[in-house]
């Protein structure tokens, strides 16, 4: 048996494992009419079933932690934290932590190269890349937004260190059973609430009036600080719109498959970064990253990193970056009315429901979050490029000010 029914039951992430590890390359990672990439597995397959091995939605592949502790999964210590490096602050996300590990990797021969994400202006979309210098690193800094598969990029085999989303630290941790030789050395996790359609993209660039650009930002400290504004570069113009914008766009675009991830802490990396939401006082406009250290060998890079001086860190309570992040409320609400809608539905769950476990919820909150689902399932599902435009747009248009929709209507 193959992953043909994690596609077709939409709760693929694209992380690209199975594509990684398929011995007949008969996987590839396609765009649907909605704008999200799916695993489409073609007639070379000889049904070995490798790639269901570690595919991280797959229910009988789900980390075993217990149920009060998947959310958080172990972890030893935080801190809030920022490259020394001025250039590298800037450019960086949230405080160029993650850069500046990345590249201290390097110098100090800890890896021959990092496995990043980065816009990629001939295909419009994100693509993963395996880069060696700190020009490239700088290049790919920030966060892409919108659906990337990281892990086919590991093909190589070389030493690397590898910036990865739950999902992919999930399929890494099922990899290391089945190919050691391909795991990378170090995994610097991002905390993540969920990856977009890469129609995401075309969006904003309508709206921005940029067809072709040659640069995109998702949010870029360099116009206003943290957390940054959406910026454009086409024939050597720069294009501005607010990061407000993309949020405003965000529940027209989000996946299906992330609205049910327990794993928005990244509960297998070495080491969790992210924005330092809720946690006031902590930042200014160059910005921060909050850092989770989970296993001894992110606790020795954050040290060797510190020592070097290439990074800053203050210690922090990690049940603040834990109450920042809302995982105990919002995302906790998320993913136990998340099990219970696909149970009710009958849809393919991507989890062993007994690991997930139950927790209360109000019916308020479900009610809110049932919806959801519903819209991404449908919009998920659009049969073409049209439909699925039209889907989007009826949501933009929801999601207008009442006196604003008011006018459209009786325009
Ligand atoms: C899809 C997504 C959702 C996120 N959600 C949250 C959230 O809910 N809360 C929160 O606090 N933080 C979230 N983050 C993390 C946050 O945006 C920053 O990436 C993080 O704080 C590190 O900042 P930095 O300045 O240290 O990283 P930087 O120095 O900017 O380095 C970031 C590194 O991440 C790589 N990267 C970018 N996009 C991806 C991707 N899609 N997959 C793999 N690698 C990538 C870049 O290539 C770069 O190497 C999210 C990130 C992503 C990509
Ligand atoms: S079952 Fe085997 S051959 Fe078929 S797609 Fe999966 S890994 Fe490839
Ligand atoms: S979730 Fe990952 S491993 Fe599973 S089908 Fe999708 S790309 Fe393949
Ligand atoms: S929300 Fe979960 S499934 Fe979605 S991209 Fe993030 S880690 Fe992967």
């Amino acid at each position: 048996m193959n992953i043909t029914n994690i596609s077709e039951h939409h709760i693929c992430t694209a992380c690209g494992a199975c594509a990684l590890v398929c011995p007949k390359d008969a996987v590839t990672l396609e765009e649907t009419p909605a704008g999200f990439l799916t695993a489409r597995v073609s007639d070379a397959c000889v049904d070995c079933g490798l790639c269901r091995k570690v595919c991280p939605s797959v229910a009988e592949n789900t980390t075993k932690y217990a149920p009060e502790d998947l959310l958080h999964g172990p972890f030893l210590s935080a801190f809030t934290g920022w490259a020394t490096d001025e250039t590298l602050r800037q450019t960086g996300q949230s405080g160029g932590l993650v850069t500046a590990l990345l590249c201290h990797i390097l110098d100090t021969n800890q890896a021959d190269g990092a496995l990043v994400a980065g816009f990629a202006p001939a295909s419009r979309r994100s693509e993963a890349r395996i880069v060696h210098t700190r020009e490239d690193l700088l290049a790919a800094a920030g966060s892409c937004y919108t659906q990337c598969p990281m892990l086919p990029a590991l093909k190589d085999g070389e030493r690397l260190a590898a910036v990865v989303l739950g999902c992919q630290s999930e399929a890494l941790t099922l990899l290391k059973d089945l190919r050691p030789d391909l795991v990378p050395e170090f995994t610097i996790g991002l905390i993540c609430a969920g990856q977009n359609s890469g129609h995401m993209i075309d969006d904003i660039c309508a709206e921005a009036g940029a067809d072709r650009p040659e640069a995109f930002r998702f949010r870029d400290k360099t116009v206003s600080g943290w957390p940054g504004e959406i910026t454009l570069r086409q024939s050597g113009e720069t294009r501005t719109l607010p990061n407000a914008y993309r949020h405003s766009i965000k529940p027209v675009y989000e996946c299906h498959r992330c609205l049910a991830c327990f794993d928005q802490m990244n509960v297998n990396a070495d080491l969790v970064c992210g924005d330092p939401w809720g946690l006031e006082g902590r930042y200014g406009p160059e910005g921060c990253t909050a850092v989770l250290v989970r296993t001894e060998r992110g606790k020795a890079l954050l040290q060797t990193a510190l020592a070097a001086g290439v990074i800053q860190l203050e210690a922090l309570s990690p049940e603040d970056l834990f109450l920042g992040q809302t995982v105990d409320t919002r995302h906790s609400d998320k993913v136990y009315t998340a099990k219970t809608v696909f149970q009710s539905e009958g849809w393919l769950y991507p989890y062993d429901p007994e690991v997930i476990g139950d927790r209360p919820y109000t019916s308020k909150i479900m009610e809110k979050n049932r919806k959801t689902l519903l819209y991404t399932r449908k919009y998920a599902q659009s049969p073409t490029p049209e439909a699925a435009a039209q889907t989007a747009q009826k949501k933009k248009d929801s999601r207008l000010p009442l006196g604003t929709r008011l006018k459209k209507l009786f325009k």
